[in-house]
């Protein structure tokens, strides 16, 4: 009998597999497309916040941040001895209009209790920080200019833990899991992202196609933040020379994952036009498409033991942020595991029950 074994080997599957190794156990990965074609993690933006509205999530984004600037010497291994994420720590920038201000100002007490380090200004200042930005209809703004919010590169993130975890003794192999009963193992942890209802078909977590487009500017403006507007939902920050732009509009049960190019010229770019009038020059130049791993309850992660089984965990549902919650979700799972009780963040909000018993708790800052 296998001592763990985790289904799923995408960004939540390598960090717990990372950290139950550095606590010495005995961990095996099976992940059924190592090209990682459709996985999540890798079509993600690769942004990393700490400005939500629920202090989990804040302290969560606060130990991504933390984590990742430790890479070049935690994740250091023989085979990858300058481990890197690529960070680009340009900060998060989030304007409101005032329906969504009240929310934002309650949000705003909750950094205040985290030591989150968010700003606050006046949607009528905003350009006084941010000269390129169109504030009309703007109410409230907040952002970080501290390096403690940005971007990195998700496919090296996940290349970086699965390394180290496989140097401390995990193994990764190939195979598709049917059924969680398939499995012989002391402990078995669903990472199974987007796909996670074929093995626990109780958890409302179903995958939902989002399409991110890239674009060219003549003007550009590299220290630009990832800026969500949440007037319209559109969301975007610099790639290299370009900039990618998320759409808001999302689709359950997507056939494939060509991207909705339609919602360029419908929604995406004149948003972003009325935000940043240089953006009026702007030209699609490509984009893609890939699958939030969706919990339909709240938009909220799920994570912790399943009721129903005597050794089976889980962790899903991150709607959008399951990439920079990785690192606190992975050791997470391992404390839970490992010593009965949650150690550093206290994540039971999160637990399996509360979906199970339709107790929604939902996090509304959702890019
Ligand atoms: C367009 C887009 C933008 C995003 N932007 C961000 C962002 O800026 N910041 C952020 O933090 N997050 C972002 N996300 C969300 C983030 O990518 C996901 O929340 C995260 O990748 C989930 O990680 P995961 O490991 O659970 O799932 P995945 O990365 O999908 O990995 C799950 C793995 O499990 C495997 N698997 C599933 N079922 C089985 C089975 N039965 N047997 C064997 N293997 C199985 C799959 O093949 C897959 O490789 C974005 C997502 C998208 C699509």
């Amino acid at each position: 009998m296998d001592d763990i074994v985790i289904v799923g080997g995408g960004i939540i599957g390598a960090a717990t597999a990372y950290f139950l190794s550095k606590e010495g156990r005995k961990v095996k990965v099976i992940e059924r497309d190592p090209t990682y074609k459709k996985a999540s993690f890798p079509l993600s933006l690769g942004g990393f916040r700490r400005q939500f509205y629920q202090k989990e999530n804040i302290l969560l984004g606060k130990f991504a941040r933390e984590f990742i600037s430790q890479i070049p010497e935690i994740l250091k291994t023989e085979k990858n001895p300058n481990p890197t994420a690529s960070i680009v720590p340009n900060g998060y920038l989030l304007m409101f209009g005032p329906e969504h201000a009240e929310e934002q100002y309650r949000a705003l007490e909750n950094h205040r209790a985290c030591d989150a380090g968010t700003k606050n200004i006046k949607g009528s200042e905003l350009s006084n920080i941010f000269p390129y930005i169109n504030n009309a209809g703007i109410e409230t703004a907040t952002y970080t200019d501290n390096k403690s919010e940005g971007w990195i590169d998700p496919f090296m993130f996940h290349g970086a833990l699965k390394s180290k975890a496989i140097e401390l003794g995990a193994e990764f192999i190939k195979g598709e899991v049917k059924s969680i009963s398939e499995i012989k193992a002391k402990i078995i942890v669903s990472a199974a992202g987007c796909w996670t209802k074929e093995l626990l078909n109780d958890i409302p977590v179903v995958p939902q196609k989002h399409t991110v487009f890239r674009v060219k500017c003549p003007k550009h403006i590299p220290e630009m933040p990832l800026t969500g507007d949440l007037t319209t939902g559109v969301y975007w920050r610099p790639e290299g020379k370009e900039y990618l732009a998320g759409s808001p509009i999302s689709v359950f049960d997507a056939k494939d994952l060509e991207p909705a190019w339609n919602d360029f010229d419908e929604l995406v770019w004149p948003a972003l036009a009325k935000r940043i009038p240089a953006f009026e020059e702007l030209k699609l130049t490509g984009g893609w498409a890939g699958y939030y791993d969706c919990n339909k309850l709240d938009n909220n992660a799920v994570v912790g033991k399943h009721p129903k089984y005597d050794n089976v965990y889980m962790a899903s549902g991150f709607t959008g942020r399951g990439l920079m919650q990785a690192p606190g979700i992975g050791r997470a799972l391992t404390e839970l595991i490992t010593t009965g009780s949650y150690q550093s963040i206290d994540i039971s909000v999160f637990a399996v029950e509360r979906v199970l018993k339709s107790n929604a708790r939902p996090e509304p800052y959702v890019l």
